[in-house]
């Protein structure tokens, strides 16, 4: 089913508004003044709350509401969907299971899972039993993903997994991973790859979380010392993982840049279709300076993004689901995401101004400070502002491809870091 198109007997939009409006009023917690689900989901280290939130949706049957029916979604549009997260914007919503448990991994599994893998999977991540993570990137490089080193070995029915990943957001608090690894040395390096699923807590695995500048330590690197990953896990073909990894980039690109249908409840964020409260206003206020005609300026000027942000969102995705821009152009909102959410930092911090820099517990100011040292995470996350114009010019505008000396070369003859690269 389209997501944009309702199916027959799809409740009318406006009724299902004022039916959800009126069961958040009953069921869901409010958010105190001044607070996000972003930042209570800071908080949240374990995802206990969040998976509590996300069971009261789903007794609620609020939960997976562009999610197919067949895999305890509701079929619903991606219109019901963003009118949803308009109503919540009062009240604490799981926001971590998002990105990318519902608008990156789940839409990836529908896409390319066996019957046997969606029935496992997708109605336990809708009920939240399941979080997911991604384990792509590695520490010797993101961008360059199909240059991975990550090797899985196949010994009968199962693969032998070793290696190791990294960034990978919340995996200490997820059950479930998508793991892109090299199945095959001697196939040039797009065509050697497996993506599998394997269960994250399990012997052969440790995960280790890093501590980050703002105190956060949601990252973490991971370590695979023989791992044996079923061959039932596998997602897609043998040696072809590289074609599930560049749909699961779809949608990522589609999440990161707000676009998504499974993107659901208020963070507070930019992405939220004009749900999110503004709290440059409110930080205007608690710095006393919203009578400031600079401050004015720039909240304006940050509304104005977000507003263009909004619409961009819904002419992109029309655009790829009729087909009018090709896949790849989920990196014009993709990029636009990045690039306005830097502004807003930016923004952000010339109004908390030295308060950013020192201040009281509790301070919005130093709240401002704190959040402006991720400020570049947006741009690198779902892949670099770099490499997202790489692929507006080669595969939206049809400019020359970048030069790629190794695309066509057996992996195991590519140097790697001063030396072929070979399984030790
Ligand atoms: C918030 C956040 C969440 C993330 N979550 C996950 C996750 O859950 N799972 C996961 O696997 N990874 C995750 N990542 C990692 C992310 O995918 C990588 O950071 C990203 O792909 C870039 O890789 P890198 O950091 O290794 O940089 P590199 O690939 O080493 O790149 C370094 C710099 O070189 C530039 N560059 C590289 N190649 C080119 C080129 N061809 N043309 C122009 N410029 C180029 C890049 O733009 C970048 O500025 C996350 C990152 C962030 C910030």
């Amino acid at each position: 089913m389209g997501i944009e198109t309702a199916e027959e007997g799809t409740e009318d939009l406006e009724a299902f508004r004022l039916r959800a409006r009126a069961w958040l009023e009953d069921n869901m917690p409010r958010l105190q003044e001044g607070q996000t689900n972003h930042q209570l989901m800071a908080l949240d280290e374990m995802g206990t709350r969040a998976r509590e939130l996300q069971r009261i949706l789903f007794d609620g049957g609020f939960a997976g509401l562009c999610f197919p029916k067949e895999y305890g979604g509701h079929g619903l549009t991606r219109a019901h969907q963003i009118a949803f997260t308009q109503e919540t914007a009062p009240y604490e919503m799981p926001v971590v299971f998002n990105i990318p448990t519902f608008s990156i991994l789940a839409p990836t599994l529908l896409d390319f899972g066996t019957e046997e893998q969606k029935q496992a999977h997708v109605p336990k991540m809708i009920s939240g039993e399941e979080m997911w993570v991604q384990f792509l990137s590695e520490p010797s490089g993101g961008s360059d993903l199909a240059s991975l080193v990550t090797r899985a070995t196949r010994d009968g029915d199962v693969f032998i997994l070793n290696g190791s990943k990294i960034w990978s957001s919340g995996a200490f608090r997820c059950d479930y991973a998508m793991c892109l690894a090299r199945t095959d040395w001697h196939a040039p390096k797009h065509r050697g790859l497996t993506m599998f699923m394997i269960k994250i807590h399990q012997p052969g695995i440790d995960v280790q979380q890093i501590k980050m500048s703002n105190g956060s330590n949601e990252f973490c690197q991971e370590f695979f010392d023989d791992v044996a990953i079923p061959i039932e896990d596998v997602i897609g073909e043998i040696n072809d993982g590289w074609t599930v990894a560049s749909r699961l980039l779809f949608h990522e690109r589609d999440a990161v840049g707000g676009g998504s249908p499974y993107l659901s409840g208020s963070s507070g964020g930019r992405g939220d279709h004009g749900a999110g409260r503004s709290d440059l206003i409110e930080l205007a206020r608690a710095s006393g300076r919203a009578s400031d005609p600079r401050v004015i300026q720039l909240v304006a000027e940050a509304r104005a993004n977000d507003l263009v942000g909004a619409q961009l969102i819904g002419r992109i995705t029309h655009a790829l689901n009729s087909g009018a821009l090709p896949g790849p152009g989920g990196s014009l909102h993709r990029l636009y995401a990045a690039t306005n959410s830097e502004r807003h930092a930016d923004i952000a911090l010339e109004i908390a101004g030295a308060g950013a820099a020192v201040w009281e517990d509790g301070d919005l100011a130093g709240l401002k400070g704190v959040e402006f040292l991720q400020r570049q995470s947006g741009s690198l996350g779902g892949g670099s502002n770099e490499m997202q114009r790489n692929i507006i010019s080669e595969r939206v505008l049809g400019m020359p491809r970048e030069f790629v000396a190794d695309k066509d070369r057996p992996f195991d003859e590519v140097l790697h870091n001063a030396s072929p690269s070979r399984p030790t």
